[in-house]
């Protein structure tokens, strides 16, 4: 513990530490305080075209502003809240927050707001009961078509026939279901034709030396085929240089997220970048 205070005594805050904190039993009151004294709150990471930069949708990522620690990144308490079961509320106050910004962005930037929000959703959610109700009032009270709701599950995250109906009832309303994370975990394939996906994200593990690493690009092709063959919409995430860009776009990827475009930014500054009317990166479209 020494080590974590800085000179002085302050409190430093170390990556992975909270992973510490959260495996003391008091974790699940702080972060249940937490929401309620409006801790946690939303960045918002462009999710755009790569032909030509263009951002047409963000994922909603979760921050916890700790008033001692700073900023507390999601690795650092997702899996605890899952364990506790204080992902359920709190991915409550996740949905309710990210429906309730991007139909403000649809009001106040029009045609251009990008079309859609993508919000992460744990395993533990989709066996709520209540999980699938919760969404289409999150919908409701923020007066947004279900169509411009994107549903991020990992290949983990669906683990019984309970979660798979959860998704179903979902996709039978309009919202899309993307996989998270694809390729990492081993089940992936079969949740194809179980599950009713229309996206899968690429997992950045396979992007991160496409341009190098052969089998990288093996595997990103593999799947951008498998994609293609089953009509779902592809997603690369982590994308931090041009070159992967390009390799990306020349194997069939239409979308990205990462570094390169956009780190993820304030509501504000979201509206901001969509106001612009040429994109930082549209000088990077493809000429065949
Ligand atoms: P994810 O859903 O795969 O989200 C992408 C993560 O990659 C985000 O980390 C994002 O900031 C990061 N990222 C984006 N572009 C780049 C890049 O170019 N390079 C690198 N190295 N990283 C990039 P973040 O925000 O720390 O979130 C981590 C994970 O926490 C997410 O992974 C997701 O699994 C989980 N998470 C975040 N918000 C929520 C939430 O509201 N609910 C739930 N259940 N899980 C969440
Ligand atoms: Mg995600
Ligand atoms: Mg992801
Ligand atoms: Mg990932």
């Amino acid at each position: 513990a020494a080590k974590e205070r800085g000179k002085g005594g302050h409190f430093v805050y170390v990556p992975g530490m909270t992973t510490r904190i959260v495996a003391h039993a008091e974790l699940g009151a702080r972060l249940r305080d937490a929401i309620d004294a409006g801790q946690l709150y939303l960045q918002y990471q462009p999710i755009v075209r790569l032909d030509d930069g263009r951002t047409v949708g963000t994922e909603a990522l979760v921050r916890w502003r700790h008033p001692e620690l700073g900023t507390i990144p999601p690795g650092d308490f997702i899996p605890a809240a899952e364990q506790t079961g204080l992902v359920v509320p709190l991915g409550r106050f996740v949905m309710r927050e990210a429906c309730a910004q991007q139909a403000r962005w649809r009001r106040e930037l029009g045609a251009a707001a990008p079309s859609y929000v993508s919000v992460n959703v744990a395993g533990r959610q989709l066996t709520d009961p209540d999980f699938v109700g919760d969404v289409l009032a999150a919908l409701a009270d923020a007066d947004l078509d279900p169509i411009h709701l994107t549903i991020e599950v990992t290949e983990t995250a669906v683990v019984d026939e309970a979660a798979i109906a959860a998704l179903q009832q979902l996709r039978d309303s309009s919202v899309r279901i993307a996989l998270d994370d694809f390729g990492t975990a081993a089940s992936s394939l079969g949740l194809l034709l179980t599950c009713p996906v229309t996206a899968l994200k690429l997992d950045r593990s396979f992007v991160s030396e496409i341009t190098t690493v052969a089998r990288q690009e093996a595997v990103a092709t593999a799947v951008i085929r498998m994609a293609q063959a089953l009509d779902l919409d592809t997603v690369a995430e982590g994308i931090e240089t041009e070159p992967q860009a390009r390799m990306l776009r020349h194997l069939g990827y239409r979308y990205g997220q990462g570094y390169l475009y956009s780190k993820p930014l304030a509501p504000e500054d979201l509206a901001e970048r969509s106001r612009t009317p040429a994109p930082a990166f549209a000088g990077l479209a493809v000429r065949h």
